[in-house]
């Protein structure tokens, strides 16, 4: 099968089996259980259609990705083995428009952050933004169809799109929002358009390729100013976060509000654990303190990373009642950026809450040689007991599977995430199982507390679809009617946020505690025979 799947593709288009983008480089279940058979690259909408015509006329699995980075949640791999990976960002990487007076761009899939920052400063256009996440070298559409998040006041990348180019399971092209008039002046002005606003079923789904995006750009507000602020005791984070909550809807702290915890600090200084402690279970809590000591903001339980916007008078208004908050916690510093070195991390999140594209956060990877990473990332209120509730579940698991936890809770606006990032070594098959069943347990115990996830990487995303089960699960069998209409073959991303087309259901492809494997037996040959 595998072999038939390389022939046809070479016919169609160039193949690389050996590119990187075949695998989930920091791969959680078993190396082959997400890989692809291969890997085309279209150079437009059109040859998109033809690939997409093609699967459906072979019933071919294929999987659409950007630059497919999407580290610790698949990277560029299909959630079906065997599946064709469509690589958009080698060949479609066009920056289509970037309009100065609107302030706003459309993109073809492999523009990365990087690209888009460089063209901006290379034409002059000193008074645009880009927004960018923690990791600048992936796509600015990957990022935001998959609902990543960035650290300007314009951090909802999804949020900010307006107008989207797709490529649906049946090779049709449809444009989104006013791009559906023919002719029209303001694509990436007014993203509903008119009547259903299609939109959403294209984020974290598979019922579509998309070929081009429009994006809102941030104006420069004409000055910016970070700060840090710590708190010494682990048990402050309840009242920190009451804190946080009203400042931040009100939008004085004004971006993505970002509350770490020390051992994620230690984390980021990118050496192994076995520089600072060789025995089981999580590394004791004094070690991290000691650590802490010695770094330049100096021993802490928490941090807290800000960004305040325009210029000096409206900033000091904003930060003398952020600091007033802050220092009603005892023991809590605000540190003097005048004290730290030019390669502190401080100056990293100096850059990307200013929009300028880094490469530093994964510093925490090296904890374990071959280091993968996975996050547990519920949603919640913006409130102390839930923060404390998450963070007993996420602090009682990792004990229990003998796991070290670097989290950070991101406040959006009116609801907040908690990211618990899980460092495993690929090689040690106990300690990535044991990643990946701590893991299924945190999901489980947050959402028997009503707590659901935002993303996740391949191997969890049955899960927590199934976690999403109001009235019986009515969404999911909606999504799964949604599938089955516009993608009648089940060739699209089968399994993608764990909605399955019809030809795999019920074959036991689902995968949970209980199945570990990713493949199940087989598909239907008589559902979805659809010609195109
Ligand atoms: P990045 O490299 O920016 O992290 P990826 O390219 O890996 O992002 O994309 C993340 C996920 O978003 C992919 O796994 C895929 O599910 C989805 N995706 C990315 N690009 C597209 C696209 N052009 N059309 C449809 N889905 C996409």
């Amino acid at each position: 099968m595998r072999r038939r799947i390389l022939k046809l593709v070479g016919q169609v288009l160039s193949i690389c089996t050996l590119d990187p983008n075949t695998h989930d480089g920091m791969h959680v279940a078993e190396e082959d259980d997400f890989v692809a058979s291969a890997v085309v690259y279209p150079s437009s909408t059109e040859e998109v259609q033809t690939i997409v015509r093609w699967a459906n006329e072979h019933r071919i699995p294929i999987s659409p990705i950007s630059i497919g980075r999407n580290y610790g949640y698949g990277g560029a791999a299909p959630r079906v083995r065997g599946a064709v990976v469509i690589d958009l960002g080698r060949r479609m990487n066009r920056i289509l428009d970037i309009n100065p007076d609107d302030c706003t761009c459309l993109v073809e899939p492999g523009v990365t952050y990087f690209a888009l920052y460089e063209e901006i400063q290379a034409r002059g256009y000193k008074h645009i933004w880009i927004d960018v996440p923690d990791i600048g070298g992936g796509s600015v559409l990957g990022n935001a169809v998959d609902r990543g998040v960035g650290y300007t006041p314009y951090g909802d990348h999804w949020g900010m799109h307006s107008g989207m180019e797709v490529v649906l399971p049946t090779g049709e092209v449809i444009r989104t929002g006013m791009g559906a008039l023919q002719g029209n002046n303001s694509w990436q002005l007014f993203a509903p358009g008119f009547g259903p606003t299609p939109d959403g079923l294209f984020s974290q789904s598979n019922l579509g390729i998309v070929t081009k995006m429009g994006f809102g750009l941030m104006p420069n507000p004409g000055g910016h100013e970070a700060y840090l602020f710590t708190f010494p005791r682990e048990e402050d984070l309840a009242q920190l976060i009451e804190i946080i909550r009203p400042l931040r809807i009100a939008m004085i702290l004004e971006n993505v509000a970002q509350l770490r915890h020390v051992s994620l600090q230690v984390g980021l200084e990118g050496k192994p654990r076995s520089h600072y402690y060789n025995g089981k279970g999580r590394v004791p809590d004094n070690i991290i303190h000691d650590v802490a000591k010695k770094l330049s903001h100096g021993d802490c339980a928490w941090l807290y990373y800000g960004m305040s916007y325009g210029p000096p008078e409206i900033r000091k208004y904003k930060l003398d009642i952020i600091e007033k908050e802050f220092m009603k916690i005892p023991g809590a510093r605000r540190i003097d950026p005048s004290t730290l070195p030019a390669d502190d991390y401080f100056w990293v999140r100096d850059r990307v809450a200013s929009g300028v594209p880094e490469l530093e956060e994964l510093r925490w990877v090296n904890w374990h040689p071959n280091g993968g990473h996975v996050a547990f990332s519920p949603v919640s209120p913006v409130r102390g007991k839930d923060a404390t509730a998450l963070w007993d579940i996420a602090r009682r698991r990792c004990e229990e599977f003998d796991l070290d936890l670097f989290p950070t809770f991101v406040v959006g606006l009116r609801e907040m995430h908690l990211i618990v990032e899980i460092v495993f070594n690929r090689d040690d098959s106990v300690m990535r199982n044991n990643a990946r069943a701590s893991l299924r347990a945190m999901i489980d115990d947050a959402a028997k507390q009503g707590y659901g996830e935002y993303r996740t990487h391949l191997a969890f995303m049955d899960q927590i679809a199934s976690t999403y089960n109001w009235n019986d699960g009515a969404l999911l069998r909606f999504n799964e009617r949604i599938k089955d209409c516009l993608d009648p073959n089940g060739i699209m991303a089968p399994g993608k946020s764990g909605v399955w087309p019809a030809r795999y259901r019920g074959r036991g492809w689902e995968m949970s505690a209980k199945n570990e494997t990713s493949e199940g037996s087989g598909v239907s040959p008589t559902a979805g025979s659809l010609k195109i």
